[in-house]
C-alpha cells in the first residue's frame, strides 16, 4: 500500500494527527482522491507503534498491523470497499458476519454498508482492555457506510470511550454523518496537494497531460491516476463533452456506471456554468459545446442526480448510460 513516502503531501497531516490530536474521536474528511485511506491507515499504525514517533514498521505492533492481525486495531469497512481495496482481515478482524466459506452466501451482492452487527461487536471490543498496553484503535472507512442505527449505537462510545481507545471516522463529506456524531468528534480535513506537487507526482507516475486530468479530478492526484488506470487520457477526456452533445456513447458505455454518471454530471455542470456566463471547471473552455439550454440542462442534472443516488445495476449499465447520453444530446439539439 502507498504511504507518505510515496505520497509526500501526507507526511504533515500524519504528523499532526499522530502528535496533536485533541480528541479521542476524529473525523478525517476530504481527500478521497488524495490518499485519505492511506493516511488513515498510517495514523492507526502510528497510534499503536511501540517505537514512536511511528509508524516505524519494525516493532511488534507495526508488524501485527501490517499483517492485519493487531489485537488492538479494528478496521470496519463494507464488503464493497474490502473488495475495492483488496483488504482482507487477519485473526483480529472478525466482523461477525459468519458467512465465510458459505458458497450460497458468497454469491450474494457484496454489501455497501458497515453492518450493525459488526458495529456492535466493535463497540464491545473497544471496551475491553488493550492487549499490548498502547490503547486501541477503531477505524471506520468510510464512516458514512454506517446507517443511522449503527451510528446511533456508536454515540455512547464516542462520548465515553474506554481509556486509551481512539476512533478514526473517515468520510468524504462530514455532512453525511449524523450531527450527533459530528458534534462528538474533532474534524480534520485532508486537502489535496498544491497543483505543482500534484502535477509533479503524476508526471513521475508516467502520466501525460497531468493538468487536464487534475482538472477532471478536483485536483486530487490519486483520483486523476485512477482515470488513467481506467483507460482515459487527457485527450480523450477533452473529447467527452462533444461526444455527449453528439449522442456518442462508445467511451462512456465502456465505463463502470458510477464513473459514467459522474462524468456526465461533470459535463452537465460545465455546460450549466457556461450557459450562465461562467467558466467550466472540469474541462477546458473550448471543450464544452455551447448552445445547450438552461432548462434542459437543469432537468438533465436532476435525472443524473437521481441515477447517481441509486444502487449500481451492472446488467443494464450500458442501456442506462445510453439513455442518459440521449437526454444530454437532446438538450444540445432542442434549442
Ligand atoms: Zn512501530
Amino acid at each position: 500500500m502507498l504511504d507518505e513516502r510515496d505520497l509526500p503531501w501526507l507526511a504533515e497531516p500524519l504528523k499532526q494527527l499522530r502528535d496533536h490530536a485533541r480528541s479521542h474521536a476524529i473525523i478525517l474528511h476530504g481527500g478521497a482522491g488524495s490518499g485519505q485511506w492511506e493516511l488513515a491507515w498510517r495514523v492507526a499504525q502510528a497510534w499503536l507503534c511501540e517505537n514512536g514517533p511511528g509508524p516505524c514498521g519494525e516493532c511488534p505492533s507495526c508488524h501485527l498491523a501490517l499483517a492485519h492481525s493487531h489485537p488492538d486495531m479494528k478496521v470496519l469497512m463494507p464488503e464493497t470497499m474490502q473488495l475495492a481495496l483488496g483488504w482482507s482481515e487477519g485473526s483480529a478482524g472478525d466482523d461477525g458476519d459468519g458467512d465465510s466459506g458459505d458458497g450460497s452466501k458468497s454469491k450474494r451482492k457484496p454489501s455497501r454498508e458497515i453492518k450493525i452487527d459488526a458495529v456492535r461487536l466493535a463497540i464491545d471490543w473497544a471496551h475491553t482492555s488493550s492487549s499490548r498496553g498502547r490503547g486501541k484503535v477503531l477505524l471506520f472507512y468510510p464512516a458514512d457506510a454506517m446507517n443511522a442505527t449503527s451510528a446511533n449505537a456508536l454515540l455512547k462510545t464516542l462520548e465515553e470511550p474506554a481509556a486509551g481507545t481512539k476512533l478514526l471516522l473517515c468520510v468524504d463529506d462530514p455532512e453525511r454523518l449524523l450531527p450527533t456524531v459530528r458534534s462528538r468528534c474533532q474534524r480534520v480535513r485532508l486537502a489535496p496537494p498544491d497543483l505543482t506537487t500534484a502535477e509533479a507526482w503524476l508526471t513521475k507516475q508516467g502520466v501525460a497531460g497531468a493538468a487536464a486530468l487534475l482538472r477532471a479530478s478536483g485536483g486530487e492526484p490519486l483520483a486523476a491516476k485512477a482515470l488513467v488506470d481506467e483507460g482515459l487520457d487527457a485527450a480523450l477526456w477533452g473529447q467527452l463533452p462533444a461526444q455527449v452533445a453528439q449522442g456518442e456513447t462508445r467511451t462512456l458505455a465502456a465505463m463502470p456506471l458510477p464513473r459514467a454518471v459522474r462524468v456526465l454530471q461533470q459535463v452537465c455542470h460545465d455546460a450549466m456554468a457556461q450557459a450562465a456566463g461562467g467558466e467550466p471547471r472540469f474541462f477546458e473552455p473550448g471543450q464544452v459545446p455551447r448552445g445547450a439550454g438552461m432548462a434542459g440542462l437543469a432537468e438533465w442534472a436532476r435525472e443524473l442526480a437521481r441515477v447517481a443516488r441509486h444502487d449500481e445495476h451492472p446488467w443494464n449499465a450500458p442501456l442506462r448510460v445510453e439513455a442518459l447520453v440521449a437526454q444530454g444530446q437532446r438538450v444540445w439539439n432542442e434549442t
